[in-house]
């Protein structure tokens, strides 16, 4: 897995840290965690999650008596991993596409994250798979949105339903599901406009475009993809905990890695909101989405 391409940033923002947290110590005492605690959080692991690390560490020290600085970067490393292994059950390999068609994904984030861009590069991907994909464009608020997914309709090689600007997202939904059925594709892919005006006008919003999907497909979506740009911190965060609350978000995709030495916000989220992530995005171009394995995550973070 090329998983460490896009990270560099954070790797080395977090291992050249983390040397510093620990500089002229031999053992773990309190003030390498405080430094270790500050590493962490100016990472954007997020507070919570930080103070849970640091306590698992020091509920080591105090066991132990003793942990050498050397012996820290691998106890780091099993609790990151731990946090991440508590979420993370799927991946590409054995993903749900096979057990439903359409398999439908409903894909919510708020403007500028990267929605559109993932969604190119996931069609993308998919198609590599074999899959039939079609994209439905039920980003009717912007025309700007509904342009930009034909665009990656077209570069990717996929179909892409669309009316009008300011048309109803549901209506939208609808007709791509069901020109789904009707051509037996196997992925359809709704954007959304996900506007965080307010909550419940977000909950209604998306509410409404799930029932309409469920007319045509009776358990869709199958999958409510949040995405984030992990470059944006503790926004991130926020957008998290508002998507969740309005609707049934199972994966995550976080973007814009590649610009970023914040990957810890990747440990965070995934710890406090307990949701998988699936995706991380590590560039503009059309293949620059990975698949996100915890291992080689967190490996890519040490070594
Ligand atoms: P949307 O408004 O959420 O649909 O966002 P877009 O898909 O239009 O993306 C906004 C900007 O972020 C565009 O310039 C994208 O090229 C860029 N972008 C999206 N994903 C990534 C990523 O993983 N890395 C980088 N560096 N840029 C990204």
């Amino acid at each position: 897995v090329a998983l460490d391409k896009g990270l560099e940033k954070t790797k080395e923002g977090f291992l050249s840290k983390i040397t510093k947290a620990v500089a002229g110590k031999s053992t773990v005492d309190d003030d390498v965690l405080d430094n270790l605690e500050e590493v962490l959080v100016t990472s954007d692991v997020g507070v919570t999650t930080t103070l849970k690390i640091i306590e698992r560490i020091e509920a080591r020290v105090a066991r132990d008596k003793y942990l050498s600085t050397a012996e820290l970067h691998g106890l780091l490393r099993d609790e990151i991993q731990l946090l991440l292994a508590e979420n993370n059950s799927n991946d590409f390999r054995n993903f749900e596409y096979g057990q439903h068609k359409p398999y439908v994904i409903m894909v919510v984030g708020v403007n500028g994250v990267g929605k559109t861009t993932t969604i190119g590069k996931l069609a993308n991907k998919l198609k590599a798979e074999n899959l039939k994909v079609v994209l439905g464009a039920a980003d009717t608020f912007r025309a700007a949105a509904v342009e930009q997914i034909k665009l990656w309709g077209e570069r990717v090689g996929v179909r892409v339903v669309a009316q009008a600007m300011g048309s109803d997202p549901a209506s939208v939904a609808f007709d791509t599901l069901q020109s789904a059925v009707a051509n037996q594709e196997d992925v359809v892919i709704i954007d959304t406009a996900g506007r965080l005006h307010n909550k419940v006008g977000l909950m209604n919003e998306l509410g409404k475009i799930k029932n309409v999907m469920q007319k045509v497909v009776p358990n869709a979506p199958h999958e409510i993809l949040l995405v984030l740009d992990g470059s944006t911190g503790q926004n991130a965060f926020e957008q998290c905990k508002q998507f969740t609350e309005a609707t049934d978000v199972n994966a995550l995709a976080i973007t814009k890695l590649d610009g970023t030495a914040k990957g810890g916000v990747v440990i965070g989220i995934s710890d406090q909101f307990k949701i998988p992530v699936k995706y991380i995005g590590v560039g503009e171009g059309v293949d620059d989405l990975q698949l996100f394995d915890k291992k080689a995550f967190v490996d890519s973070l040490f070594n």
